[in-house]
């Protein structure tokens, strides 16, 4: 099986960057490759006789749908897990926390003018729907590992929320757990590409008013915590998916 593992940002999968005593993504695989590809680097790796594929796309939705469809389409990926930070939006989330996304949705998406829901075009859906199977892989490894995972809908949009108001709206519309800026543009490159996705992130900031000083303060510590959880999924996830 090859398996894609991606983040947005280089702090989401980089060895350098992501250290502690904990094996950072990029280290902990045996890598043998790397080349660039549109601008952004993939690095070719294996894992226990499995080929692995890791990118960071850059942030947005734009950079998340072409590092998706590059894994897949030209890297040949037959699964894609997603490994970053997000801003909480249920006040259960705290700092550090991890969420897999159950659906995910684009809530800066908007042709409400012509009477479609937020979040809608014609021949898509509000929501598309995390690989069921990887979701069931993720609670195993929650309850082995005694680690509070929460499954909940994650809204993305090409913003930065750092406001209650706008955080507030996005939680009403679109019943969000939490926000960030790539996971509905993977999902959406998965789903038409029908290819299994994960999305799971830990929360660096509660997309409020703190979330900027927050966000560069907590970086390195979520995107470690989600990076461990996405490795500690991978034995299972050869044995099962
Ligand atoms: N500090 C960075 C920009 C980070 S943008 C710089 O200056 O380059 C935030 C990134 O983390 C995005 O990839 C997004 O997916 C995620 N994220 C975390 N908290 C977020 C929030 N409150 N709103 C939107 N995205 C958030």
């Amino acid at each position: 099986m090859k398996i894609a593992i991606m983040g947005a940002m280089i702090e989401e999968i980089d060895p350098f960057l992501v250290t502690d005593g904990d094996e950072p993504l990029l280290q902990f695989f045996k890598k043998h490759n790397e080349c660039q590809y549109g601008g952004n680097l993939y690095h070719e790796a294996t894992f226990k006789g499995h080929d692995i594929i890791l990118a960071y796309s850059k942030i947005g939705k734009v950079n998340a749908a072409l590092s998706a469809s590059t894994l897949i389409e030209k890297f040949g990926a037959e699964m894609v897990l997603f490994s970053g930070v997000a801003g909480a939006v249920n006040s259960e989330l705290k700092i550090g926390d991890l969420v897999a996304a159950t659906q995910l949705c684009q809530h800066d998406l908007d042709i409400t003018a012509f009477g479609h829901p937020y979040g809608y075009v014609p021949e898509g859906a509000v929501y598309v729907d995390a690989s069921a199977k990887l979701l069931a892989i993720a609670t195993e490894v929650a309850e082995e590992k005694n680690i509070n995972l929460k499954h909940g809908i994650i809204a993305t949009g090409d913003q930065f929320i750092a406001d209650h108001e706008k955080k507030d709206w996005i939680k009403s519309t679109f019943k969000a757990d939490a926000l960030e800026m790539e996971g509905a543009a993977v999902a959406v490159v998965c789903d038409a590409c029908n290819v299994p996705f994960f999305i799971m992130r830990s929360i660096s900031d509660a997309a409020d008013s703190d979330a900027a000083f927050d966000f560069d303060e907590f970086l390195k510590h979520s995107a470690q915590r989600s990076s461990r959880f996405i490795i500690s999924m991978l034995d299972k996830i050869l044995v099962k998916a």
